[in-house]
């Protein structure tokens, strides 16, 4: 398929992104500082080596010992201690409190660690699309409001903005990849729509949607179907698309959907071999060919796609145990997304794929159909 270079980020790679040090300030000398940051909850009163705060306070009322950063109520300034180490505090009878942990790793330490497991939980999850804060406040242990400003100061934007531009990166390199449909899905957005609408985000013009598929010649041809009526379509190198429906409009219209600006051609003849290796398929039977397919799609894409093709006729496996077996328990709707990606069902059998109580699960052309489907093969294998 044509390759396609309609995306021009307009913003820094991702990989030029890296968290910066927080400046902290140099004089902390006298106890009226040391009071002032106090007052200020300063985070910056860290020494900047990052070996931890440059100093500590004790609360005589309470004998507790506090990073000058702990969120905790502010101490009477004649109650207020300082000291240079936890040690010394501790000595002096003090106990380390226990929110703001002042014996722990150093806050900014501690913060660009927080910052980095969001980071990469974001990068593996990319393909899934949207992660909630919540999540990610989980993953950082801190409060969403927490996260959001720990992640900003590191980062340079919020968490969600990350997220967009990781998939809108992932997004381009898809679409110099393969063909347009795929990329959509492998960028973790939810459908064609949903990119076009998020276009300011991944730079895509408005004129960009016009040229999908643009230089490609697809030949189609609607025939008759155990399923209804069924449109296969091709390139010269193989079958790109096939769907089922019983109007053979809806039919045309899928097909011109998807490919928006390729030159179709309705092609009986040259495609009725392609149809009957098709038919043969469906039916299981021995002397089906194998069948040429023109479909592009990323690298998890195609993990999920060669387990499909691995789950033998008749039998049925589900999400997760797909996920399992491509060696990533955790992408359960990503394989999902994957799975309804596939635009050659039923040759690439994500029929066989059923939820996690057994139960036929969405079907892009329909839970009857997939039932059928599911139905021909027991009883082939029965036989
Ligand atoms: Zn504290």
């Amino acid at each position: 398929m044509a390759t396609l270079s309609l995306f021009t980020p307009s913003f820094p790679p991702l990989t030029a992104m890296k968290p910066h040090a927080i400046a902290a300030p140099t004089h902390l000398a006298s106890d009226e500082h040391r009071w002032l940051a106090v007052l200020r909850r300063s985070d910056t009163a860290a020494r900047p080596d990052g070996s931890g705060d440059r100093f500590f306070y004790g609360v005589t009322t309470t004998g507790i010992v506090c990073r000058p950063s702990c969120p905790s109520r502010r101490p009477r300034r004649e109650n207020t201690l300082f000291f240079d180490s936890v040690h010394q505090a501790e000595a002096a009878g003090f106990r380390t409190c226990q929110r703001c942990r002042p014996a722990g790793p150093p806050p900014e330490q501690e913060a660009a660690a927080r910052v980095d497991r969001v980071r990469r939980y974001l990068e593996q999850h990319a393909e899934e699309g949207a992660v909630t804060l919540a999540v990610l406040a989980t993953i950082a242990e801190l409060s969403p409001f927490h996260l959001q400003r720990v992640f900003r100061a590191a980062m340079g934007v919020s968490p969600a903005e990350y997220a967009r531009r990781l998939r809108a990166e992932r997004f381009a390199e898809a679409l110099q990849a393969g063909s347009v449909t795929e990329a959509v899905y492998a960028a973790g957005f939810q459908s064609p729509s949903q990119v076009y609408a998020k276009r300011a985000a991944t730079g895509m013009t408005p004129g960009a949607r016009k040229r999908l598929g643009e230089h490609q010649h697809i030949r189609y041809s609607i025939v008759d179907s155990p399923l209804d009526r069924m449109l296969v379509a091709a390139t010269d190198l193989g079958v790109c698309l096939i769907a089922f429906d019983t109007s053979d409009d809806v039919l045309r219209e899928e097909l011109h959907s998807r490919f928006a600006a390729a030159e179709l051609e309705e092609d009986n003849g040259r495609l009725a071999d392609h149809a009957k290796t098709v038919l043969q398929h469906l039916s299981e039977s021995p002397t089906a060919k194998r069948l040429p397919l023109h479909v592009r799609a990323t690298a998890f894409q195609q993990r999920v796609w060669k387990a499909l093709e691995a789950i033998p006729h008749g039998e049925t496996r589900t999400y997760a145990q797909l996920a399992a077996e491509i060696g990533a328990p955790k992408a359960v709707r990503a394989v999902g997304s994957a799975c309804g990606a596939n635009p050659v069902a039923p040759v690439v059998p994500c029929h066989r794929v059923v939820g996690s109580n057994g139960s036929l699960t969405g079907y892009r052309w329909g839970k009857e159909r997939k039932a059928k489907l599911l139905e021909m093969e027991r009883a082939g294998k029965d036989a």
